[in-house]
């Protein structure tokens, strides 16, 4: 087997784990492959594992990998920030989208997803540190936005989706990622729409994300080893992505 296909492997082993340490079902959290600045090649690598769910963080880079992958039955998500000029090419190339963090994104998303093609599923992304450098929308303005998304044709609301900032502080790093699952219980108890996604956990919080119920783990370096950092990139600030190689590696 490949090396991405061995950490693949330890990547299910342990949300397997903390899955069950949480008393959940391991079949209830879905793991997102985080392939931003790798190879087509290791792609294929984690495909030939079995792995289907992709992430994506530049979209000019993500459409490249796409024609080289084109034959594969991938399902591609993207989840880096969102500029305005880039949303049809999103709304056209990916399954899923994550970051929506405003409505006119969400409206530009839902009126350039072709035709032809499904929904696109979409999750809110909601800061939940209230650190100004990061994405996402303030935790007081999720619910308007969830419900004025999720009346718009193309897109499918299926959840929320944060990156909680980076703490050793364990109190901290879990009160973070409740306050995401709170947040999506309310706006369901408050008449909807049902949400079924919680898209959160990465190399370093996975088992924490899903002990707070993360249905959906964004996994990079821990399958595919440390990343080279960009610096091509237009459209990498605020991303996770720009620090690295972490700790992981
Ligand atoms: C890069 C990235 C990840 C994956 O991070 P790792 O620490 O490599 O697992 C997850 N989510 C987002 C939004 C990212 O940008």
């Amino acid at each position: 087997m490949s090396a991405t296909g061995i950490r693949l492997q330890s990547v299910h082993s342990r949300i397997r784990a903390a899955a069950l340490a949480a008393g959940r079902d391991p079949q209830s959290v879905r793991l997102l492959a985080v392939s931003k600045t790798q190879a087509a090649a290791a792609i294929r690598e984690a495909f030939d594992a079995g792995q289907r769910d992709f992430g994506e963080n530049y979209v000019q880079e993500a459409i490249g990998k796409q024609a080289e992958l084109a034959e594969l039955p991938i399902h591609w998500h993207f989840i880096g920030p969102i500029q305005s000029n880039k949303t049809r090419l999103i709304a056209s190339h990916f399954d899923w989208v994550h970051s929506i963090d405003r409505l006119s994104v969400a409206e530009r998303l839902s009126a350039q997803r072709p035709a032809g093609k499904p929904p696109l599923q979409a999750c809110i992304q909601v800061n939940v540190s209230g650190e100004a450098s990061k994405s996402g929308c303030d935790p007081a303005e999720a619910a308007a936005l969830v419900r004025a998304a999720a009346r718009l044709p193309g897109l499918a609301v299926r959840g929320l989706m944060t990156i909680p900032e980076p703490t050793d502080d364990p109190d901290r790093q879990r009160a973070q990622l409740e306050s995401l699952r709170t947040l999506a219980q309310d706006i369901v108890a408050q008449g909807g729409p049902a949400l079924d996604t919680l898209s959160m956990g990465m190399s370093d919080d996975l088992e924490a994300a899903i002990g707070a119920g993360s249905t959906m783990v964004r996994i990079g370096t821990a399958i595919f080893g440390p990343r080279a950092v960009r610096t091509d990139a237009p459209d990498r600030a605020s991303s996770p992505g720009q620090t690295l190689p972490d700790s992981q590696a």
